[in-house]
C-alpha cells in the first residue's frame, strides 16, 4: 500500500458515463480530478448492442450540445445506423410504425405530439431524443475526459474512506489518496454511498427482469414486440433478443445462476408457449427496486447517478438522470472549490436534483403498476392506451419521457426561470448552445441596454456578456444563463436591474 503525495480537488469513484461526464465538467472549470475505476477493462456485453442501447433525452442532448459533444455522438450513431447494427437489435424497430417513446410499453408517436405547447422551445440541433450505444458514449466521454487532463486509474476500486470536515482520505487496494471532495459515481450498489453512511430509501422490487440473447429452435412461437400475458410480459426481436419480467418479488435476481434451463422455463411460463432455447448466448437480470439517497451530500462526500438513485430500466431514464446530475453538480462544485460560490450553492445540487429523481422513481413505479399480470391491470392498461393515443396524451407522455417538462424551482415566477434556455439563434448564425461551451455563465442582452452591460462588469471573470440580435427573442429583453444552461433570470422589461443583480449574487457569488 502506498500513500500518494498529491492531493486532488476532487476524486470521483466510478468511470461510468456519469463519473466521466462529471470529470469533463470539473476539468472544464480547471479543478484537479482523479477518477478511480474498479474494473480493469471498461468493456462489457451490457454496453454493446443489443443490451447497450440507451435512449438519450432532451436535457442530455442539450447538455452535449452545450459542451460541443453532440456532433461526435450523433456521427457515431449514424455510422452504426449505416452499418445496420442499430436496427438489427431493437424490437421496436422491427415494427411497422416507429415509436418516439413509451409508457409501460404503450407507445406514443412523434406525429401525435403537439410541440407548439412548448412555447419556450426553439428549434435546435439537440432535438428531442436519440438512441446510442453505451460503449460509444463512454468512449467519447473517456476521450474527452483524458484530453482535458483527467487522470483515470482503472482496476483501482475504492475500498475504504475516511471523511473529515476538510477532506477525505480514499483507499483503494493498492494506494491511499487525499482529496478535498469525493463524489460517488460508482453505480447502484455504490460502495461510497455505504461507506459514507448515506440513507437509501425507497421500495423493494416486485419482479426480476431478464435481458437475454439466445438461439431459438422455434422463434415463430413468440410475437415480435411487447406482449403482455396472464403471467408477465416479454419483448422479442428476431433472431433471438428477449427481455421479460417475472413478478417473483425480485427473488431470483443475483441469488441464482442464470442457466439456459431456467431462462427457458421462465420464458415458457410467461409466453404461454413451449418455445425451446437451443443456446443461451448471454443473460443478465435486473429488478424494479426504486431507491434514492435521502441526501446527496454528507460533508465532503457527494453522490451522483445510479449511486444516488436506482429504479427499473423501464422507460430508460437512469442514464439521463445521472448525466443531468453531473451537469448540475460540476460547475457548482468547481465554484465552491475556487472559493467564488456563495455559501449554500453546493447544497442547491441536492435541492434541484433530488426532486427530479424522485419524480422519475415514481414514473417507473407507475409503469410497474401497469405491467402487473392481473385482469384489473390489463383493464387499466387499455384505458391508458386510449389516453396515450390522443394528442393531449401523446404530448403529456412525450413531455415527461423526453424530459421537456424539466424545471427547477428557483423561486422566481417568470415562466423561463429554472428551465433550460431556448437555443436562440443569433443573426450571424451562432446558437446559444455553442456560446456555453466554456462552461461560464452568460448574460444575453437583446436590447443593448447599458444597465445590463454594466451590471455584469464585476462578474466578468465568471460571466460572459453578449449583446446580440437573435432571430426570435420570444419577447424577452435580457436573460441570465447559468453554466449548465438553465435560466437564472429573465425579463420582458427594458431594464430589470434589481432582479438580475440578485440572481448574479445568488448563482455567481460575491464580488469585491
Ligand atoms: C438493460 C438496461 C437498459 C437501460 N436503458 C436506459 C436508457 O435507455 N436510458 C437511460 O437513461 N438509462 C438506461 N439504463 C440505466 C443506465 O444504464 C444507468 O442509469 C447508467 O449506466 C448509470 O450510470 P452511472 O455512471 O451512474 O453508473 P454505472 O454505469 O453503473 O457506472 C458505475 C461505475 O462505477 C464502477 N465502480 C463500482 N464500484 C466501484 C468502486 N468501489 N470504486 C470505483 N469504481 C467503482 C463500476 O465498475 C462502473 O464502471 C438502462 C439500464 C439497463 C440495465
Amino acid at each position: 500500500m502506498s500513500t500518494q503525495s498529491s492531493t486532488y480537488d476532487v476524486i470521483i469513484a466510478g468511470a461510468g458515463p456519469v463519473g466521466l461526464f462529471l470529470a469533463c465538467e470539473l476539468r472544464l472549470a480547471g479543478v484537479s480530478v482523479l477518477l478511480l475505476e474498479q474494473a480493469a477493462d471498461p468493456r462489457s456485453p451490457l454496453k454493446i448492442l443489443p443490451f447497450g442501447m440507451r435512449g438519450l433525452s432532451t436535457p442530455t442532448l442539450e447538455a452535449f450540445h452545450r459542451r460541443g459533444l453532440l456532433d461526435q455522438i450523433v456521427a457515431l450513431q449514424q455510422a452504426k445506423d449505416e452499418a445496420g447494427t442499430m436496427p438489427a437489435s431493437a424490437h421496436w424497430l422491427q415494427q411497422q410504425r416507429r415509436p418516439a417513446g413509451h409508457f409501460a410499453g404503450i407507445p406514443f408517436f412523434a406525429e401525435d405530439v403537439d410541440s407548439t405547447r412548448w412555447p419556450y422551445r426553439l428549434p435546435s440541433p439537440a432535438g428531442f431524443n436519440l438512441a446510442v450505444d453505451m460503449q460509444s458514449l463512454e468512449g467519447s466521454l473517456t476521450a474527452r475526459a483524458i484530453a482535458r487532463g483527467t487522470i483515470i486509474k482503472r482496476g483501482e476500486g475504492v475500498v475504504a474512506i475516511e471523511a473529515e470536515c476538510d477532506g477525505v482520505t480514499v483507499q483503494t487496494q493498492d494506494n491511499v489518496y487525499r482529496t478535498s471532495w469525493l463524489v460517488g459515481c460508482d453505480g447502484g450498489r455504490s460502495r461510497v454511498r455505504k461507506l459514507a453512511g448515506f440513507d437509501f430509501a425507497g421500495t423493494d422490487p416486485e419482479f426480476t427482469g431478464y435481458s437475454v440473447a439466445a438461439e431459438l429452435e422455434d422463434a415463430d412461437k413468440l410475437s415480435v414486440g411487447r406482449t403482455y400475458t396472464p403471467t408477465g410480459m416479454y419483448t422479442f426481436a428476431r433472431p433471438g433478443t428477449i427481455a421479460m419480467v417475472d413478478f417473483d418479488g425480485g427473488v431470483f435476481h443475483r441469488m441464482h445462476p442464470v442457466t439456459r434451463e431456467h431462462v427457458q422455463s421462465v420464458l415458457r411460463r410467461i409466453s404461454g408457449t413451449d418455445v425451446t432455447l437451443t443456446n443461451l448466448k448471454f443473460a443478465a437480470t435486473w429488478t424494479d427496486r426504486a431507491r434514492q439517497a435521502t441526501s446527496y451530500r454528507r460533508g465532503p462526500v457527494l453522490l451522483a447517478g445510479d449511486a444516488a438513485h436506482v429504479h427499473s430500466p423501464l422507460g430508460g431514464q437512469g442514464l439521463n438522470l445521472g448525466l443531468a446530475d453531473a451537469m448540475n453538480l460540476g460547475w457548482k462544485l468547481a465554484a465552491t472549490i475556487r472559493g467564488s460560490a456563495r455559501a449554500g450553492l453546493i447544497d442547491s445540487y441536492h435541492g434541484e436534483r433530488h426532486p427530479q429523481a424522485a419524480r422519475v422513481l415514481d414514473w417507473s413505479r407507475a409503469q410497474v403498476a401497469l405491467m402487473r399480470p392481473t385482469p384489473s391491470t390489463r383493464a387499466l392498461e387499455s384505458i391508458v392506451r386510449d389516453l396515450v393515443a390522443t394528442r393531449d396524451g401523446a404530448t403529456y407522455f412525450a413531455e415527461q419521457a423526453w424530459g421537456v417538462s424539466l424545471r427547477y424551482d428557483l423561486g422566481d415566477d417568470h415562466p423561463l426561470v429554472g428551465r433550460s434556455v431556448p437555443d436562440f439563434e443569433l443573426v450571424g448564425g451562432a446558437r446559444i448552445g455553442e456560446l456555453l461551451r466554456h462552461g461560464r455563465g452568460l448574460m444575453l442582452d437583446f436590447t443593448s441596454s447599458a444597465p445590463h452591460r454594466s451590471l455584469t462588469k464585476p462578474w466578468r471573470s465568471r460571466i460572459d456578456y453578449i449583446c446580440a440580435e437573435v432571430k426570435d427573442h420570444l419577447g424577452l429583453s435580457a436573460i441570465l444563463i447559468r453554466p449548465d444552461g438553465f435560466v437564472a433570470c429573465a425579463s420582458d422589461k427594458p431594464a430589470d436591474g434589481e432582479r438580475f443583480l440578485e440572481a448574479m449574487h445568488r448563482w455567481f457569488g460575491a464580488v469585491d
